[in-house]
């Protein structure tokens, strides 16, 4: 089906927002469906529904389905056998979510920077920490520094651009660790024509409201293992044994997704190739107006990669036009088009500065240059044309 440009991009009104969700298939039909047979919570055929089509996009053979994407990612460390004092390798160059998850779980998230080319988490540097940073005893794999276990790493693909995958399981399959995957920028990007989350151990996709696809809120954790998929449903539904007699053995989570939002889900997800169709079709059309412009550079699709463009992002670099991402980011204001900075680096957020960290100077760098632009799946030509003249007009007055 074809995307229709929807009220909410407001040119109308004068504003271009940043991301907005496109509500543009069956979202109504199926929602109503739930409210009319009054299967509104977290049991009904939506759920199911939603899980099977999410195993099939990703090429796994379970989905469970969660009530965001954070908590996904809190049941995967479970799961994976991540326990309290352990480390987990997180790229520091992510919005906050993994690495609290770690936290959650009570292990300590270790760091790891981002590479220049793709912003995504540097393989070199995970096989150089593991490698290098790390010693072997009794079994067990530790960090020098802080002497703690080394259980999982967790590679984040942002940005809808995928991590290079392969040389970090090759290294994790040497020192036996899991692999997480944090696809929750990533549904529908492909690395070496697989679709990431499907290619690690777990892997976590988010419905959030400014994702390629959204529930308003939600998410999923995917998997090969048949005993992680059922302890992930167990953990999800607050670890009921015996649902007659209320028993439960350990101490579960209610994670759990309402039929509701899932079959908002099912409606999204029959549009995501369209969406990301319009995505790329977007980052097509600042390529080609925004690649000429001296001090902007643009990303780069690797070769290994086929990316969504879910949030277009550009550098600009202070040097060469005397321009600064947060003056441009003004500058856009004041035309009425919303931008945004990368996160800051989490190994420099206040909330995780215990942690141990490798230097990150690549992670530090693009966050003081980087800037997502507007890039709606409803973007209509006239409003990016505007974010378009706006750039050019702030890159020429310099
Ligand atoms: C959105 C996001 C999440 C999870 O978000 P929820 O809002 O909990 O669904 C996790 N990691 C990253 C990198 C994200 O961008």
């Amino acid at each position: 089906m074809t995307a229709t440009i929807s009220p909410a991009t407001l040119s109308s009104t004068g504003f271009v927002p940043l991301i907005v969700p496109q509500i543009g298939g069956s979202e109504w039909k199926y929602v109503k469906e739930c409210l009319d047979t009054n299967w509104v919570s977290s049991a009904g055929g939506y759920v199911d529904l939603f899980e099977t089509i999410m195993a099939e996009k990703a090429g796994t053979k379970y989905a469970v389905a969660t009530v965001n994407g954070t908590a996904a990612l809190h049941i995967a460390l479970l799961l994976v056998g991540v326990e309290p004092e352990d480390e987990v390798l997180v790229s520091t160059l992510s919005f906050i979510a993994p690495a609290n998850a770690v936290r959650y779980a009570g292990a300590w998230p270790m760091f790891i920077d981002a590479e220049l080319k793709h912003w995504q988490m540097d393989a070199s540097q995970v096989v150089y920490f593991l490698e290098q940073g790390c010693y072997y005893k009794q079994g067990v794999l530790r960090n020098r520094r802080t002497h703690r276990r080394i259980k999982a790493i967790l590679p984040v693909h942002i940005l809808g651009h995928p991590v290079n995958l392969d040389p970090i399981l090759a290294v994790a399959e040497k020192y036996e660790l899991p692999v997480i995957e944090d696809a929750t920028e990533g549904l529908g990007a492909k690395y070496r024509g697989r679709s990431v989350g499907g290619i690690g151990q777990v892997g976590c996709f988010s419905f959030n409201g400014n994702k390629i696809i959204t529930t308003g809120g939600g998410g999923m954790l995917v998997t090969n293992n048949a005993d992680w998929a059922g302890r992930a449903k167990y953990l999800t539904t607050q670890a009921k044994d015996d649902p007659i007699e209320y028993v439960h053995n350990t101490i579960g989570y209610n994670y759990r997704l309402t039929n509701i939002l899932a079959a908002m889900g099912c409606a999204q997800m029959e549009q995501l190739d369209s969406f990301i169709n319009a995505k790329r079709r977007i980052a097509q059309r600042y390529q080609a107006s925004l690649g000429k412009l001296p001090g902007i550079s643009l990303p780069e699709e690797a070769d290994w990669a086929r990316g969504t463009f879910w949030m277009y992002t550009v550098l600009v670099e202070p040097v060469a036009t005397n321009t600064d991402s947060r003056k441009l980011l003004k500058h856009l204001g004041a035309w009425h088009i919303q931008s945004r900075p990368l996160w800051q680096p989490l190994h420099q957020s206040p909330a995780h500065r215990e942690n141990d960290v490798t230097s990150c100077p690549v992670a530090e760098k693009l966050y003081s240059s980087a800037l997502s632009l507007p890039c709606s799946v409803g973007l209509s030509p006239a409003d990016q044309n505007s974010v378009i003249e706006a750039i050019r007009d702030y890159v020429t007055t310099r």
